[in-house]
């Protein structure tokens, strides 16, 4: 859709009057008015792959995404006053951005905090750095095991280094104490305000913890979310069925289905691959679920009416996951099959993607910010990895998303990265043939609810997208935001 003009009223919040103009913007909100002809109206945005609560929570962590060293992100720590009840925890770290490129060690952290637990996330959310007493009241030592579809890594002499991949980060976690009711819903709002200041009006919010449903459809019930909300709940191990979740659908919240997890993330080498990594000869990465677990929990959430999103970086895991919706392809029409991430493939499964019509979850900005570790971590199969162009010529379903916070959820950034692939360590792009038109993204991003509704959901934002140079579109700003009639985000007037 062509950006365009239009004159627009709005009292207390609410919409009065839309209606297409030829020559400028002009809106009128509670008696004072603007009126421009750099001010387009454009649908809103969705993002379908995204974690709404951690969005709205990153502000209360530590955060580390700047950090070039480890000793830097000690430095942060030192600075920063935010502790969760007596833990230090925060996130964002990533050692692919630091000089020595080496997975840090308890070791730092515990001369500095022997007596205070400290719980840090990598930027991926599949690896974790711990320090001694950590460790301790998670009981975590020489002799522990690794969990199934975790690891704890450990130094020579057999004790834990304090890093932990995947399922055994759950070791700690869980120790962790749990935040207020009203911090949740807290950060709940704070999430949603985030994304409606970039233009978002639907979102798929991954891996909720059932807990957090009762707040969501509380909301809804006052009208009080501000994007269409998609749930995909926690379901690694059934979490859903402890608390009886359902297929749900609200106004604006839906429980769409379940959230599982076949691997972990490629950064921290928690991948699962079918060959050894090209950077660590004789690591194949954590099948966090293998198969026939991923088929029973696909067969269990089919019987309780769920979608299934699973989350699949590398090839195995992908292999594995068209295997089980190859399997239960009899249910294709009724539910959707959703794969998260799609990242690395072999070059059949993009066929069979479209043959059991598996939707692909794809988050453009992981690529433009992964392409050279991947490079390094994947060798050759860089070919297969990070497709779009492809896919979409297998008439595979693209969902777009940014997986947020990890990533930014500013849409315009993923715009941009579909459009340009360019990484962002780089100036040049990056296996271009795979880039896709700008209509073509737009298309994906744009939310079906306003296409169908546009005159209840669109955006404003400052510039024609249409003629402003490709390099400059993630500088586009939206400006205003409304969504089922109310205005969610403004910043006009
Ligand atoms: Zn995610």
């Amino acid at each position: 859709m062509y950006p365009f003009y239009a004159d627009i009223k709005i009292e207390g919040n609410k919409l009065l009057f839309f209606e297409k103009n030829e020559n400028f913007t002009r809106i009128k909100i509670d008696g004072r008015k603007i009126e421009s002809d750099e001010l387009f109206i454009y649908p809103g945005f969705r993002d379908c792959h995204g974690h709404i609560y951690s969005l709205g929570k990153i502000k209360s962590t530590i955060d580390f995404t700047s950090a070039k060293s480890f000793e830097e992100c000690i430095e942060i720590i030192k600075k920063s006053k935010k502790t969760e009840s007596n833990w230090i925890t925060g996130r964002g770290w990533n050692n692919e951005n630091w000089l020595n490129n080496d997975l840090p060690t308890r070791e730092g952290l515990d001369k500095l905090f022997p007596n205070v637990p400290v719980y840090l996330i990598r930027v991926d959310g599949h690896c974790a750095l711990a320090n001694s007493k950590a460790l301790e009241i998670a009981k975590i030592d020489s002799d522990s095991d690794n969990p199934d579809g975790g690891e704890i890594l450990r130094f020579p002499d057999g004790s834990p280094n304090g890093i932990l991949l995947d399922n055994a980060m759950n070791l700690v976690s869980k120790k962790i104490p749990s935040q207020s009711h009203s911090n949740k819903i807290a950060f709940i709002k704070e999430g949603m305000n985030q994304l409606a200041k970039v233009g978002i009006i639907e979102t798929h919010d991954m891996d909720v913890h059932p807990e957090l449903v009762k707040i969501f459809i509380g909301l809804d019930s006052k009208k009080d979310l501000k994007q269409y909300i998609k749930t995909y709940i926690t379901a690694q191990n059934e979490e859903y069925q402890k608390y009886s979740l359902k297929r749900y659908k609200g106004n604006s919240y839906e429980i769409a289905g379940i959230k599982l997890y076949a691997d972990g993330a490629l950064g921290s080498k928690g991948a699962a691959l079918e060959e050894a990594y090209s950077d660590d000869s004789d690591n194949f990465g954590i099948e966090i679920l293998d198969y026939q677990q991923l088929l029973e929990k696909s067969i269990l959430a089919l019987k309780n009416d769920m979608d299934i999103a699973i989350h699949c970086i590398g090839d195995k895991a992908n292999e594995n996951v068209a295997k089980v919706y190859q399997k239960l392809s009899k249910y294709r029409y009724e539910r959707e099959f959703r794969i998260e991430h799609a990242q690395i493939l072999n070059s059949e499964l993009p066929k069979k993607f479209s043959d059991f019509n598996i939707t692909a979850s794809i988050q453009p900005v992981h690529c433009i910010s992964d392409a050279f570790m991947a490079e390094k971590r994947l060798g050759n199969r860089i070919e297969h990895s990070y497709l779009w162009k492809t896919l979409l010529e297998n008439n595979v379903n693209i969902l777009p998303g940014s997986d947020y916070p990890i990533e930014s959820h500013n849409p315009l950034i993923g715009i941009s990265a579909f459009v340009n692939r360019i990484p962002f360590e780089s100036d040049k792009p990056w296996q271009h043939s795979e880039a896709i038109e700008l209509e073509k993204a737009l298309s994906l991003y744009y939310s079906p609810i306003s296409i169908n509704n546009l005159r209840n959901n669109f955006i404003v934002m400052d510039k024609n997208i249409f003629k402003t140079d490709k390099l400059d579109i993630d500088k586009i700003k939206n400006k205003f935001t409304l969504y089922n009639g109310f205005v969610t985000y403004n910043e006009l007037l």
